[in-house]
């Protein structure tokens, strides 16, 4: 029972906003520019990529508690976490599962940002079959024992989330450039082809898009050649402004209007 009961972070003296020190969590940008897009599309549900060059990197391995599906250097990441877990603290060890490492979805709450979960490159654990609650500013007790293990290990710990994800550890901005560089991870790309351009899809086409969205709106939209968040309010508003449906996505339509060609 103790382990997953929950505690406040000032009673251990833990201010959660600092407590992953300098390593940063990955942002979409970095995610889809140096991994690329898992899917053509997102909402709340939990999905298996279609991009073939991300899902022959995937890997299905027992870390030891539990078996994951998840990004291959992230998996072999967890199961070191896993080992230390169980040389140190053998009691939160058996306590520990998962609600799963690979998931692509939208953030809970979210109509645009893409879970990290989406890459495989984070889990979420549970302790005695119970998650931490999301958003109560709380952590379970057992979570308090392990954190610094995974950090040890390039995980960077949902607690510092602004919407508090105690039970939620992903692999660092840091550690994901470092793998990229020394050749871990290769770029699956990021079109997936479906006759649109949406969230996610970067290349070429992206940054002529962008290129055109400039010109039409007087904008000063970064031309990187990644459809994030700027790039999809920026279709919306172009949407909006020219009487097209309003959903963000590049189809025939909004193609059209802007005189370019998918
Ligand atoms: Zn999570």
């Amino acid at each position: 029972m103790a382990l997953s009961t929950p505690t406040d972070f000032a009673t251990h003296g833990i201010d959660r906003f600092t407590v992953n020190g300098d390593m940063r969590s990955a942002r979409n940008q970095t995610m889809l520019s140096l991994i690329g897009n898992p899917r053509g599309n997102y909402d709340q549900e939990c999905r298996w990529p279609t991009n073939q060059a991300i899902l022959n990197q995937i890997k299905i391995e027992d870390v030891g508690p539990f078996k994951v599906s998840g990004l291959a250097p992230a998996v072999e990441a967890l199961g070191n976490v896993m080992d230390d877990i169980k040389a140190e603290d053998r009691e939160v060890y058996d306590a520990l599962g998962t609600m799963g490492m690979l998931c692509c979805r939208l953030v809970r709450g979210s109509t645009s940002a893409i879970s990290n979960h989406s890459w495989g490159t984070a889990i979420d654990v549970t302790l005695e079959g119970k998650l931490d609650k999301f958003k109560d500013g709380r952590v379970q007790k057992g979570l308090l024992r392990i954190y610094k293990i995974f950090q040890r290990h390039g995980f960077f710990w949902g607690a510092a989330f602004s919407r508090e994800d105690s039970m939620h550890f992903e692999i660092c901005d840091q550690l994901i450039r470092k793998w990229v560089d020394e050749g871990k991870i290769t770029s699956g790309g990021g079109n997936v082809d479906n006759g649109v351009l949406d969230f996610g899809d970067r290349g070429p086409e992206v940054t002529e898009l962008q290129q055109v969205l400039n010109l039409r709106l007087g904008l000063d939209l970064d031309t990187d050649g990644v459809f994030g968040p700027a790039t999809r309010a920026t279709v919306m508003e172009f949407q909006r402004q020219n009487g097209l449906t309003i959903d963000g996505v590049v189809g025939p339509n909004t193609a059209a209007a802007l005189g370019i060609d998918l």
